[in-house]
């Protein structure tokens, strides 16, 4: 029955049951764990051939020595693929380390303390803002908070940012510098931006300066027969007349083995070149025997796809199964929305306004660890307490059931304790 529509009683039925219900799942004694996304053990083990790789044959296609140092820019044949299916192009796509979230930090870094390609002026000269489309990812809050960058929720709308919300903020602020954004099934909604969103925030009027971190993490991680083609952003944005507007980031975290990977960075010649200057301080070379073995392994687009299908095959089922258990529980007390993703690493739980901090600490007691109330949030602060990332793909399948139906007995109860205020 719909909890909106139940009497004081009959509310009190239902939480008096619910914690009933509640008691037994404390006394079942659990420790399972849906906090952050990482790849199955099963998926880790579709690459194990990359443990033996490259072997004796340590030279890239090209003739490379990849033993030896050098080569900043990553080996043309990875930058080839990823070029690809990140719609950015060789060219234009370096290969990097083993983390894009470091390439991240990185040019927040330099801008900070040297300015962007567009501009002398380091960022750090005055207090300046980003744009963090809400609920996001909490690592990238994470690196703009450590810098001291004033962060502004705008709302992420199934089809990407609210762009009118994003054009008026921007066109009376120069002092906002940057947005963050996952254009492809986003953490933790699993929307993607459309090629229309991405135009107009390309095109809005904003300061020379302002950048998009287009953090194309899960590019090509569908649950669904096939990933969306990329959008050209780098294309749009020169056509647009703002060629250096956006950062493009990539990874094979949670492709090949997460920490492990192979990190990229995309973007116009001018900010290639500024990244490059910046780096060439830190270091005179990627590890390019980790981009060879990933070469000899993944081979082209298509091997990098068809991977993709066989961790599909595994994590599929999950997410189907927590979309089950949602809707199985949560059907008739409409007391919580959620997302359907067709692809990435999550689904976006919204529960009644003033719930989700209570559902996260009633499961914590019960054993079932969920991640921190607040955290999809700039300043972990969910202006509504509504929202909880769900993360499938780590539990096994018996596992995840058990915490998802504890996580749907949690949240009723906390909605029953909301409802009545609680007493
Ligand atoms: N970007 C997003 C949106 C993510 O969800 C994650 C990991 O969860 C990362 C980046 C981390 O990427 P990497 O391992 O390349 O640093």
């Amino acid at each position: 029955m719909n909890f909106h529509s139940m009497s004081v009683e009959e509310l009190r039925t239902t939480r008096s049951d619910l914690q009933k219900r509640y008691d037994e799942l404390c006394a079942a004694g659990l420790d399972l764990n849906l906090t952050r996304g990482k790849p199955g053990p099963d998926q880790l083990d579709l690459s194990n051939e990359m443990l033996s790789l490259p072997g004796e044959d340590f030279r890239s296609p090209s003739g490379t020595d990849c033993r030896n140092y050098g080569g900043v820019t990553g080996l043309p044949e990875l930058r080839e693929i990823f070029g690809e299916l990140l719609g950015t192009g060789a060219d234009r796509t370096l290969a990097l380390g083993n983390a894009s979230l470091e390439v991240m930090n990185d040019v927040t870094v330099f801008a900070m303390l040297h300015g962007t390609a567009d501009s002398d002026r380091a960022w750090s000269a005055e207090p300046i803002k980003f744009l963090c489309p809400v609920p996001g990812y909490d690592r990238h809050f994470g690196i703009t908070e450590l810098y001291g960058i004033e962060m502004i929720n705008v709302p992420m709308n199934p089809d990407g940012p609210d762009v009118e919300a994003c054009a008026a903020l921007v066109a009376n602020d120069p002092s906002i510098k940057g947005m963050w954004l996952v254009p492809t099934y986003s953490n933790p909604t699993g929307y993607t931006v459309s090629e229309d969103v991405a135009r107009k925030l390309l095109a809005m009027p904003a300061a020379d300066d302002f950048r998009i971190y287009w953090d194309n993490a899960y590019a090509v991680h569908t649950l669904v027969e096939r990933a969306p083609e990329p959008i050209p952003v780098l294309d749009i944005a020169e056509e647009v007349g703002n060629p250096n507007r956006v950062y493009v980031f990539g990874s094979t975290s949670k492709i090949t083995f997460a920490g492990a990977g192979v990190a990229f960075f995309a973007s116009s010649q001018a900010n290639l070149d500024w990244y490059i200057k910046h780096i060439s301080a830190a270091t005179i070379g990627p590890d390019k025997l980790n981009q060879l073995r990933h070469l000899q392994f993944l081979r082209d687009a298509d091997g990098v796809r068809a991977h993709m299908d066989r961790h599909r095959a595994l994590i599929e089922p999950k997410f189907k199964l927590v979309l089950e258990i949602l809707e199985e529980r949560f059907a008739d007390s409409k007391i919580a929305s959620w997302t359907e993703p067709d692809g990435g690493y999550f689904i976006s739980l919204d529960v009644i306004e003033g719930a989700a901090a209570r559902t996260i600490e009633l499961a914590e007691k019960a054993g079932i660890s969920l991640t921190a109330a607040g955290s999809a949030f700039p300043y972990k602060k969910d202006p509504h307490d509504r929202n909880i990332r769900l993360a499938p793909t780590f539990p096994p399948i018996d596992e995840l059931r058990t915490a998802m139906d504890g996580v749907a007995t949690c949240a009723l109860l906390g909605a029953t304790e909301v409802l009545l205020g609680d007493e």
